[in-house]
């Protein structure tokens, strides 16, 4: 027999798997240290709501049987929450999952999706594994306005008669670029009607104030958009799992028929549900991440390291050659960033808001790195 991994069908074989966010657990057991902080993964530092976690333990008790595979519950609390009609909404196992059903349910070999160059890295695998064909489209130059941001109006050129979906992150990650609401707007409405256009708004929550708006209010509008959201980034619900697609009934139906039944947990489906209740733990969330974000880069631009614009929870910072080298200075000092060098950004690193005491900690680390340097 051969390679085992030689059978996998071919578009698997070439895929690059995802590298996620070293664990805080995994350096522990590297380096024999504690008190790490990890500023990697764009989680929300002060966790769920409290009113989440009493939720969730609820469910615990309840865990002996299989979660309501309709979700009936959160998709009406979000169906009242956007002003749509609950069968407009799909529930995944984090908004991960979405992204993958609508791979499934839309592409194949022979047809296409369109992303942008250092677009979230969930979309090439989720696109390459059903065997059709990403189309890569080049980004914004370093020194455009919007250095690294999705270029719109490139991307709809790059649509073609074998083209069914256009990923767009809005903000993006891991640039943390934006656009504002009338040029996404101005591009749904331009995309044919025969494109389903993925706007992914992992970050909607954090980008207000950069005029970005919640685009599921123009779902009446335009039939082919699919709006997707997660509970990983501003509710603190990483570590359960649990995201939404909000989009046209019939786009919801086709990611129902390739979901599986019990995709979402009894425990994440009550979380979550708890979670959109709290709207004041939200904006306290927001608010220390938009000023975590101002601090760390004031305090990285104070140490000559200057971060995109970005209107996420972090920071993508030019560090130039160094940067692979800095990330491992850092992993010594028990501070975990991102590395992305697999998204071809290999001169930067990837900076999640924290607290003020870890932002202090790794600004620190980070002026020793320098000094070290002479
Ligand atoms: C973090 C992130 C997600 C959310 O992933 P989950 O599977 O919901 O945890 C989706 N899109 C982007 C761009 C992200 O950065």
């Amino acid at each position: 027999m051969t390679h085992p991994c030689a059978l996998a069908v071919p578009a698997v074989r070439s895929l690059a798997p995802y590298v996620p966010g070293k664990p805080i657990s995994e350096l522990e057991r590297e380096l024999g240290l504690a008190d790490i902080v990890k500023l990697a993964s764009n989680e929300n530092p002060l966790g769920p709501s409290p009113r989440a976690q009493a939720a969730a333990t609820r469910a615990l008790a309840e865990v002996g049987q299989y979660p309501d595979g309709s979700a009936h519950a959160l998709r009406h609390a979000l169906a009242r929450r956007l002003d749509l009609d609950p069968a407009c909404l799909t529930i995944g196992n984090g908004s991960n999952d979405v992204l993958v059903l609508l791979a499934e349910a839309f592409l194949g070999p022979g047809l296409e999706a369109v992303y942008s160059q250092y677009c979230f890295a969930v979309y090439p695998i989720a696109v390459q594994a059903t065997g059709a064909h990403g189309v890569v489209v080049p980004a914004h130059a370093a020194d455009h306005a919007m250095p690294l941001g999705h270029d719109l109006d490139a991307m709809r050129r790059a649509i073609t008669p074998r083209t069914r979906l256009v990923f767009v992150a809005n903000p993006n990650n891991p640039t943390g670029t934006w656009a504002r609401a009338d040029a996404v707007q101005a591009f749904v409405a331009s995309v044919p009607r025969d494109v389903l256009v993925v706007l992914d708004e992992a970050y909607l929550e954090y980008s207000r104030g950069e005029g970005v708006q919640d685009a599921a209010r123009w779902l009446a509008r335009y039939p082919n958009l699919v709006v997707v959201r997660t509970f990983s980034k501003a509710y603190g619900l990483a570590g359960l799992r649990i995201g939404y697609a909000a989009s046209h009934a019939e786009v919801a139906d086709a990611l129902n028929r390739v979901r599986q039944p019990f995709n979402a947990s009894h425990v994440a489906l009550a979380a979550a549900e708890a979670a959109l209740g709290d709207e004041e733990h939200l904006a306290r969330s927001v608010q220390l991440a938009l000023d975590g974000r101002r601090a760390l880069s004031n305090g990285l631009a104070a140490l000559g390291i200057r971060a995109l614009p970005s209107a996420g929870n972090f920071l993508l910072a030019y560090v130039g050659e160094g940067a692979a080298a800095l990330d491992a200075f850092l992993l010594r000092a028990g501070l975990i960033v991102r590395p992305v060098a697999n998204y071809g950004l290999g001169e930067y690193l990837r900076v999640s808001t924290g607290l003020p005491a870890q932002h202090a900690r790794l600004l620190e680390a980070v002026r020793r790195w320098r000094d070290s340097r002479g």
